[in-house]
């Protein structure tokens, strides 16, 4: 997840006892947001955050996500989802990192036969399962986290693997079923000018036609990154960035 940015966690849904799906789906559930306008484009949809990630970002946000084995219980998730029906029309798979759990699925298997769309939040690091996905029609809309260029990949994640996110992003950018978008959270700590030069020169190289955003990591006082970074020193320069090519720019939380 582009942690910082997104659509904060509000609340577990006002959830009945009753799990009548009773799914056997081994899901860590952290907790549910009930509605939102902004996080699904075009949709009215809610947020299913998965707890774990297989990145370890210094500026993310939600800590308590990605060290969580989770603390919700799928079959009050699959009961308001069934009771939501005709009132929302999408779901956001966020978290953490859910593509990473074998039930997701199953989950969404679930979730299509109730009607809604699903959007994917992900991070790129399982190209097998998203192509998987694609492959299969589950996904309706994708929102692709650029987290830094391969020389940065490490450092601003924890983990060596931009093959992986590459791959993800190759795939994505060749095909045409699936709209998506792509997200960078700059932290100036980590990330710079050139990084987000680099970035850019890469998705018009790809010839990524969507939209691309670039959001400035925002500092939340009451709760401490996962790599205890310090406030940033400065902000993001954003005229020194280029003009891409193919593709269309924007600015968030600056
Ligand atoms: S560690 Fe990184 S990828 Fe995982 S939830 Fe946090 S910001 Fe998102």
């Amino acid at each position: 997840m582009n942690a910082g940015i997104s659509t904060r966690i509000t609340s577990t849904p006002a959830i009945c006892s009753a799990t009548s799906d009773a799914p056997a789906l081994a899901l860590p559930i952290y907790s549910v947001t009930p509605f939102t306008l902004l996080d699904f484009p075009g949709r009215t949809a809610c947020i299913v955050w998965f707890s774990g990630c297989n990145m370890r970002c210094g500026y993310c946000h939600n800590p308590q996500i990605v060290k969580s084995k989770g603390r919700g219980n799928i079959g009050q998730v699959m009961d308001f989802l069934r009771k939501r029906t005709g009132l929302l029309d999408g779901v956001v798979l966020s978290g953490g990192e859910a593509s990473v759990y074998p039930s997701l699925p199953d989950f969404i298997m679930k979730i299509r036969d109730f009607g809604y769309a699903v959007k994917l939040d992900t991070n790129g690091l399982r190209p097998d399962i998203i192509r998987d996905f694609l492959e299969q029609g589950f996904l309706d809309y994708v929102a692709l986290d650029y987290k830094a260029p391969p020389g940065k990949f490490k450092k601003v994640t924890g983990v060596d693997k931009y093959k992986y996110f590459s791959e993800t992003l190759r795939m994505l950018c060749a095909q045409e079923n699936v709209p998506f978008e792509i997200r960078t959270t700059v932290h100036t700590g980590l990330m710079n000018e050139q990084d987000v030069t680099d970035i850019i020169h890469d998705l018009d190289r790809l010839r990524y036609r969507g939209s691309y955003y670039v959001q400035n990591f925002r500092a939340d006082n009451d709760r401490p990154t996962l790599g205890l970074l310090p406030p940033q020193a400065r902000i993001l320069k954003l005229d020194k960035l280029p003009k891409p090519h193919n593709f269309s720019l924007h600015f968030r939380n600056f």
